[in-house]
């Protein structure tokens, strides 16, 4: 099977103690059976610990129990993780090893990237100045012949990649054109009724209500305002990120125009976020986008009841 990435995938580096939003705090963590049975093998203080941090359900799942503010058991007071300082990265569960990455299925290959949820890893994406391409990565075999849905399926994905990394347009005019091109009508709404929309979802972090509140309250101005310059390549690489992860829903039964829809809503949503601050501030860095891009993928992207939903929504039209 080969396996494809972007081509930034192998710079990703954990920035562990130096995480201000910690994948290590407020998600519940699923541990593997393997590594469950693993870890009752362990003696000494990290056994001791284990042992009284992991629940196992009635249904078989095992987990850690979180503790106060929803911190890991096992994330020590410098932010470091008390596995891997004994254990090594080897003694994580496949969820801590995963993250923050995430994949698509295809029949021949699988596609691997790395979630904006992290912030390490948004900085990393957003930061990047040249196009992005999709490499295959070592451990890869040579490439066999995909089926020909999938075989279109990649040209049309192609194609969107070319659009979105189109410099000689804005972004918002490149988004423009892959609606056209899948004949995508967004639901007539206004900005702030699909704000409203976004507030009535499901939150996990107080502070993204705070902001799509703010953005409800906002002037009609934000709503207008192109992309200052200096954004237009970061929001390119949102952009093909965006497409990346979600064309693959295609394989789910959510047809292009849907999702395309999809990515255009969530490009607008960051982007209103960074202009109302632009408003405030008079200018936004690399830091403020990517924390808004994260939050939006731990809200949005990470939060199967919010995507179904909108998904939902998109495909009354
Ligand atoms: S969110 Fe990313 S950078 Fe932060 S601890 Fe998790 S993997 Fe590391």
């Amino acid at each position: 099977m080969e396996i494809f990435a972007p081509d930034y995938y192998e710079e990703f580096k954990c920035i562990a103690g130096k995480c201000r939003h910690s994948c290590c705090i407020g998600w519940e963590i699923d541990i593997d059976s393997k590594t469950a049975a693993k870890y009752k093998k362990i003696h000494g203080d990290l056994g001791e610990k284990l042992n009284k941090s992991i629940v196992y359900e009635n249904d078989g799942t095992v987990h850690f129990r979180l503790g106060k503010d929803e911190r890991c058991p096992m994330l020590n007071s410098d932010g470091l993780c008390d596995i891997i300082l004994e254990l090594g990265e080897s003694g994580l569960c496949q969820v801590c090893n995963d993250h923050p990455r995430f994949r698509n299925f295809y029949s021949h290959r699988t596609e691997i990237g790395l979630g904006l949820c992290c912030e390490a890893a948004a900085k990393l994406i957003l930061g990047k100045s040249d196009k992005v391409n999709l490499v295959r990565l070592k451990d890869g075999n040579e490439q066999k012949n995909c089926n020909y849905e999938e075989t279109e399926f990649f040209k049309i994905r192609e194609k969107v990649f070319a659009i979105l990394q189109e410099r000689s347009k804005s972004v918002e005019d490149r988004v423009n054109v892959m609606l056209d091109m899948f004949g995508a009508q967004m639901i007539l709404m206004s900005p702030l009724e699909w704000v409203k929309v976004f507030s009535g979802l499901e939150q996990l972090d107080e502070k993204w209500g705070e902001c799509i509140f703010k953005l409800t309250l906002a002037d009609k101005s934000v709503f207008d305002s192109p992309l200052p310059d200096y954004l237009q390549i970061p929001f390119e690489q949102l952009s093909v990120y965006f497409a990346y992860r979600h064309f693959a829903l295609y394989f789910d039964g959510y047809d292009f125009s849907k999702i395309a829809m999809f990515i255009s809503l969530s490009l607008n949503i960051v982007k209103w976020l960074c202009l109302l601050e632009i408003g405030d501030k008079g200018y936004i860095g690399l830091d403020g986008l990517a924390n808004f891009a994260r939050m939006y993928s731990a809200e949005i992207e990470y939060s199967d009841e919010n995507i179904y939903k909108l998904q939902e929504m998109l495909a009354e039209e």
